[in-house]
């Protein structure tokens, strides 16, 4: 998987990639990454790549054709048989989850647009075809983070880029519930011991419980994701047997 970063601040990217997992990742060769400075393709004699808004309003927008020469020179550099999309980070865009980390973790190759200031000029993202994706219902200050939590989160999926087989096939929405909770040694801290079913030895029944704890969190914590045709018939009559308030 190629994932292909146009910044103006590239070193908020690799450095943060560039360790733990991710690190290591781009080490073993499962992803590659690559920062563009989108400064480096402007045309400005003094090297701006911003400019007021036509129409007024406060702030400087990022103009045009640095944005546009940046990913002319990236497509170059990609396969005309490649599966790839170009994503702009934008608070107005399609709310990014694990469903879609799941849908990008196919392609071969992904663009990344990261705005800052006061966002971009409209016509970068209809001279480039890059769709909106929003990380949260919230403004920061630049799309580099956004772009991050994205990579991150598509590179775990990829095979082997964790080092446990399933460990991302267990976890937290992956089958609409959360995750049951989780103890390491001692078995005693502060008084409080590790549920007595995960000693027991007894892998069946260790299942079961997890699964009975993934959807009692579930249900305390998001029952919004709660999704009863994907339980089964003993499940049910589990969940309908908890008594949690969950109005909020
Ligand atoms: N004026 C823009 C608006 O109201 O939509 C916000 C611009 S924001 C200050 C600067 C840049 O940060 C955006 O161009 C975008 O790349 C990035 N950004 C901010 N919040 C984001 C979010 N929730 N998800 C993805 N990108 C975000």
């Amino acid at each position: 998987m190629n994932f292909h970063v146009m910044t103006l601040f590239p070193e908020q990217i690799s450095g943060f990639l560039g360790e733990s997992i991710t690190g290591r990742a781009q080490a073993n060769g499962l992803i590659q990454l690559h920062t563009y400075d989108i400064r480096d393709f402007t045309l400005d004699k003094h090297g701006k790549t911003d400019d007021y808004p036509y129409g007024g309003g406060s702030g400087m927008l990022m103009q045009v054709q640095p944005i546009y020469d940046c990913y002319r020179y990236v497509k170059r550099h990609i396969p005309d048989d490649s599966k790839v999309r170009a994503l702009y980070m934008s608070p107005k865009g399609r709310k990014f989850d694990q469903k879609m980390a799941e849908e990008l973790s196919t392609l071969d190759d992904i663009i990344f647009l990261c705005g800052h200031y006061e966002g971009v000029d409209e016509r970068a993202l209809e001279l480039t075809g890059c769709e909106p994706v929003s990380i949260g219902d919230y403004v920061l200050t630049g799309g580099e983070m956004p772009a991050v939590v994205i990579i991150d989160a598509v590179s775990r999926l990829i095979p082997g880029v964790l080092h446990g087989e399933d460990s991302s096939e267990i976890e937290t929405f992956h089958d609409g519930l959360l995750e049951y909770p989780q103890y390491s040694r001692p078995e005693v801290f502060e008084g409080l011991k590790v549920p007595e079913i995960l000693l027991s030895g007894n892998h069946g029944k260790v299942d079961e419980w997890r699964r009975q704890q993934s959807i009692k969190k579930t249900l305390e914590l998001r029952p919004d994701l709660i999704d009863e045709s994907r339980l089964s018939k003993k499940e049910l009559k589990y969940l309908r047997s908890l008594d949690i308030n969950t109005e909020s």
